[in-house]
């Protein structure tokens, strides 16, 4: 089953609405897909996590290293083009584009086999994933904290049991926010937190504390992502647990934060980090020092597919008869390519979702969805 061809696609939607978080704000959705056909006819698609056109350019470059390969020899094949490129791209952006065709590989292989990707990592652990709904972001409304808890309703109109906000514009607005989200969900949702990583250790601790009354599942990016012993620092100090590891590149990179004891709940995201051979790798990494995973998750239903594979396949440490509940991120914000790009489409039920069974990721990608949102 040799590689025969490999074909990206940029595919970009304009927002009906921009909005922002503590870093930028977003006007469109920009993605890069790709998709390797064997000489066999089957074909396998993946998705990058980063800058579309820069992910694009390091697919192009990588494409030589894999044409004619064998697509099961997914793991040698992933260590070619880590080893050819580590020199000037140890990490960042090249990883992502390692990490859209290693995704691809997976799902050849499944296909090959006629199995799904989580049977091929190993097993399914869990037939069922709680997504908690990532939203609830900034806009320039002046009722903002009203206009937040009215969204953050709607998500446990849907069903989510859990679901994750912005902070980060100051610790004054952000705990106005939390108070009023809080107090418009009950006590019985989960709600977390994520400054992507927009304060000092200091404001990240102040805030830390004026937030703890109001039961804060996790504290996600309080500060820099280099700041390995600041993010230590901060759970020696809040009762919240710090979550971190979006930012990050490689079992090498994770292993910094775990090192360091930087977090509680690590967040790998496996379109940048290296893909699942290598998300295969940090949790097997993140076992060792007793550390849970959740993955950042953000894109269409290719990466959605792959972290759902991903984490049916996570081992519940410590394991028990009753195991903890495994979480998927679930972005609700506006994406016109997510909405259309692959079938089926993710249907929540009781707050669950089902884990795929088709063979590979259990998608199938909709070629005229990609004509329309085609950029290159
Ligand atoms: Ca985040």
């Amino acid at each position: 089953m040799r590689i025969k061809h490999i074909e990206t696609f940029i595919l970009s939607d304009q927002l009906s609405e921009s909005f922002f978080f503590s870093q930028w704000s977003y006007s469109e959705r920009q993605i890069c897909i790709v998709k390797i056909t064997t000489d066999n006819g089957l074909s396998g698609w993946g998705e990058g996590y980063g800058p579309a056109p820069i992910i694009e350019a390091g697919i192009k470059q990588l494409t030589p290293i894999l044409l004619g390969q064998n697509a099961l020899e997914q793991e040698k094949l992933w260590f070619d083009m880590y080893r050819k490129t580590l020199d000037f791209a140890r990490r960042g952006v090249l990883v992502a584009s390692i990490s859209a065709l290693d995704i691809a590989l997976w799902d050849l292989k499944g296909k090959a086999f006629g199995q799904p990707v989580s049977v091929l990592l190993g097993g399914q652990q869990r037939k069922r994933i709680m997504p908690y709904a990532t939203g609830l972001y900034f806009s320039k409304s002046d009722k903002l904290a009203s206009d937040l808890a009215v969204e953050a309703a709607s998500y446990v109109k849907q069903g989510f049991k859990a679901i994750k906000m912005k902070v980060g514009l100051s610790i004054e607005i952000d705990v106005e926010n939390i108070k009023t989200v809080r107090a418009m969900i009950g006590k019985h949702i989960k709600l977390m937190v994520d400054a992507n990583h927009a304060y000092s250790l200091r404001e990240a601790a102040e805030l830390s504390r004026l937030i703890e009354p109001y039961d804060i599942s996790w504290f996600e990016e309080p500060v820099s992502p280099e700041f390995y012993d600041q993010y230590r620092q901060l759970r020696s100090k809040t009762s919240i647990p710090i979550a971190g590891g979006e930012c990050e590149y490689l079992r090498f990179g994770h292993h910094q934060l775990l090192k360091n004891e930087s977090v509680d709940i690590l967040q790998i995201d496996i379109c940048s980090a290296g893909g699942l051979t290598e998300a295969k790798r940090v949790a097997a990494l993140a076992s060792t020092y007793g550390v849970e995973i959740v993955p950042h998750t953000w894109g269409t239903g290719i990466a959605f597919h792959a972290a759902m594979h991903f984490i049916a396949n996570l081992e519940a440490i410590p394991g028990r008869l009753m195991s903890p509940e495994f979480y998927i991120e679930y972005d609700r914000t506006e994406n016109g390519i997510r909405e259309v790009l692959t079938t089926p489409k993710i249907e929540m039920r009781e707050g669950y979702l089902k884990v795929p069974t088709g063979p590979g990721l259990g998608i199938e990608v909709n070629e005229e969805a990609i004509h329309q949102f085609r950029k290159s």
